[in-house]
């Protein structure tokens, strides 16, 4: 059985540009493609941004459209920032990449799943119950090669091209999955460590109902790391939250639903039973 948290449509934070990109804050927006978020960090017209994740195979063209509309044509990332591997948010990395020129960072741990060597666990279709989760048994989980722009993150923890960011370990969905942090509006780019929707359902996905919710299910290997992971991100106490699925949120409400996630994980993220249940 499965539990979230419903919350107020008010506690959302975004801001819509008339593309479908939501700003979250003066230099950080996002857009959703289909079912997952790719995230812009830098100001509309900054020479410096970086693209936070790559979205699904085929959404080059809309990750590409959305940066010229926000930092105008002809302006390249000056990094892309991976907070993890999967299929969902690599899809456009290797077009990316190429067409750039520009580096692509990652946490060492992560780093077999980009380079072609190591291909993720295969994902647990009967957790969740949802359409999504019954069809992952389908999604693509063979590793993409950007060993050629790939990079590791800092030792020091901060965030190449990303001032005033630093990275946070947040193993469990992915060996090597990091979020990032920014202490002065606290805000936390989190991947999939969390996420704002229920992944698990076709239906929930699709109206992006707002809810707190664990690592996807179906895809999350590791559950006593998932767990740290979001009492990590937790006690920084954020203001803003933005996923890699389902909406940002910010505020109280927001903070109240993470900490209760974080507090009760095992009764509400975790599934009953599946592959990855000890
Ligand atoms: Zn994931
Ligand atoms: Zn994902």
């Amino acid at each position: 059985m499965e539990h979230q948290i419903p919350l107020d449509p008010d506690g959302r934070a975004a801001h819509d540009a008339h593309d479908g990109t939501q700003e979250v804050s003066v230099d950080l927006a996002y857009k959703r493609l289909a079912i997952v978020n790719v995230i812009y960090y830098g100001r509309p017209g900054d020479p410096n941004w970086v693209l936070v994740d790559a979205g699904l195979m085929q959404t080059a063209g809309a990750i590409r459209s959305a940066a010229a509309e926000r930092f105008g044509e002809g302006n390249p990332p000056s990094a892309i920032v991976m907070t993890h591997g999967h299929f969902d948010h690599v899809g456009a990395l290797e077009e990316l990449a190429e067409a750039w020129n520009v580096p692509v960072y990652a946490h060492p741990l992560e780093h077999p799943f980009l380079n072609g060597t190591t291909s993720y666990p295969p994902p647990d279709p009967s957790v969740g119950g949802g359409l999504v989760a019954r069809m992952s048994g389908l999604f693509p989980r063979s590793p993409v090669d950007v060993s050629r722009f790939l990079r590791p993150l800092p030792e020091d923890g901060s965030v190449p091209f990303m001032p005033g960011w630093q990275w946070v370990f947040t193993p469990g969905h992915t060996p090597g999955h990091v979020s990032l942090w920014r202490e002065s509006d606290r805000t936390i780019v989190a991947g999939d460590a969390f996420i704002t929707t229920t992944q698990e359902s076709l239906y929930a996905v699709t109206v992006q109902k707002p809810a707190m919710h664990g690592p996807p299910m179906y895809f999350t290997p590791d559950w006593a790391g998932a767990a740290e992971s979001v009492r990590k991100l937790a006690a920084l106490e954020p203001e803003i939250v933005v996923t890699g699925h389902g909406q940002a949120m910010r505020g109280a409400d927001m903070r109240q639903a993470l900490h209760t996630l974080a507090d009760d994980f095992e009764r509400i993220a975790i599934p009953e039973q599946g592959r990855y249940v000890l």
